[in-house]
């Protein structure tokens, strides 16, 4: 069950209440380069961002975000730090919604009333992201408490337990999150402002999600979930997945933005992977393909990497599986809506639980997105197979048989 939340609306875009968890993320171009970063957001749009945020470090980049936000379809956030004239410009701009830290704001809550009646005023939202880092900034006394060593005077060592004292810095610092966070929703909420999402980011998953739960315990404002500085693209998915879905399945989360060191429309698939598996979205392909084994008789590796970056512009739901031999391809293959299951140098095309034809490993991708698209509103379906069929086959060959060099007579 969702926890029910205030709606709030950005944009076009509806976010807390009933609505689904909302995807975002946010661009890494100059944002000054209008060019760059509109292409960019193009991109992101393409394969499913529902919100978009740019960084406004400078009025350079706070004075085109109306020439920004005439180019692009979905909802424009500005990030702010520090400077509260370019929250007011980007405001003048037209954006959807700023990302405000109040604690980090050059005059403090003088400043931050300030952008509140603006955004007030112009009926705009604001997201009120308070991080881990800051607010150790602002509280000096709070230092993480590292593992304690002692000597004792009888020369043995006295070390208390580190894992504890993680878990009780953990919650402090988290209490000490929700507590800002609330306090800064008290100074909105006194100039009778309520469009207002909150995030407590932290790169370290367990206090991030320590604080989100605390702060869904006191207050229905809605949240954007993140864990902040997550990583690579391995690193970063999985932590972002590990401690979103800890989240998610409790019902806390509006939308989300998985942060990695990544071009940014790498973040966006995660983001729908996490959802999917949770059943709380249904956007786009479901992939089932098998991670191939020494019983393997096709390039699976090669031709399921292909067949999924080929279909990455997809939002139709729809399930598509690739599996690499008869242990458990005509299974899986048959309960998706169209299915590969290898053989030996051919392989077996399903739709819609139903053979359709054997097709020899050269006419592989052609089978499948050819399949696919035939499931598709035409204008995805022209994305996935081009007039002219598919030619460019990046796979390999492979067979047991070949890749275990047995001799031509030894084979079959
Ligand atoms: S489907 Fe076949 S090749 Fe793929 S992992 Fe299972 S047994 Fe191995």
């Amino acid at each position: 069950m969702r926890r029910k939340t205030r709606q709030i609306r950005i944009g076009n875009v509806l976010v807390g209440g009933d609505a689904p968890v909302v995807v975002q993320s946010m661009t890494t171009t100059y944002t000054r380069d209008v060019k760059s970063t509109v292409e960019q957001i193009h991109r992101l749009q393409d394969v499913g961002c529902e919100i978009v945020r740019v960084a406004v470090p400078e009025m350079e980049d706070a004075v085109v975000l109306g020439e920004i936000k005439k180019q692009i379809r979905i909802p424009l956030v500005a990030d702010i730090h520090y400077n509260p004239e370019l929250a007011m410009e980007a405001i003048r701009q037209g954006v959807d919604k700023v990302r405000i830290n109040p604690g980090n704001l050059l005059e403090g809550r003088t400043s931050f009333e300030r952008i509140v009646r603006a955004a007030k005023e112009r009926d705009i939202a604001m997201r009120i992201g308070v991080n881990s880092g800051s607010i150790d900034a602002l509280d000096k006394q709070a230092q993480m408490q590292r593992i304690q060593v002692r000597l004792r005077a009888d020369g043995t060592l006295e070390k208390t337990d580190p894992a504890e004292a993680r878990r009780i810095e953990r919650e402090r610092l988290a209490e000490r999150m929700v507590n800002k966070a609330l306090e800064y929703i008290g100074w909105c909420e006194e100039l009778d402002y309520h469009n207002v999402i909150v995030s407590l980011k932290s790169s370290t998953v367990l206090t991030a999600v320590e604080a989100y739960r605390r702060f869904a315990e006191r207050s229905d404002y809605p949240l954007h979930l993140g864990i902040t500085e997550a990583g690579t693209l391995v690193t970063g998915a999985v932590k972002s997945a590990v401690g979103m879905t800890m989240l998610l399945a409790d019902g806390i989360g509006d939308t989300l933005r998985v942060s990695l060191s990544a071009e940014p429309e790498e973040e966006i698939p995660v983001a729908y992977e996490i959802l999917k598996a949770l059943e709380l979205r249904n956007r786009g392909v479901t992939f089932v393909s098998c991670p191939s084994c020494g019983r393997v008789e096709i390039d699976v590796i090669g031709v399921a990497n292909e067949v999924e970056k080929r279909l990455s512009k997809v939002s139709t739901p729809i399930h598509v599986a690739v599996m690499g031999c008869v242990v458990n391809g005509p299974g899986e293959s048959r309960d998706a809506d169209v299915g590969l299951a290898g053989g030996k140098g051919k392989g077996v095309i399903f739709r819609k639980g139903k053979v359709v034809r054997t097709v020899p490993e050269d006419q592989f991708l052609d089978a499948v997105l050819k399949e696919v698209a035939s499931l598709l509103p035409e204008h995805e379906a022209r994305l996935v197979y081009p007039e002219g069929g598919i030619q460019d086959i990046t796979y390999t060959h492979r067979t047991r048989d070949e890749g275990m060099n047995l001799p031509l007579a030894a084979r079959n």
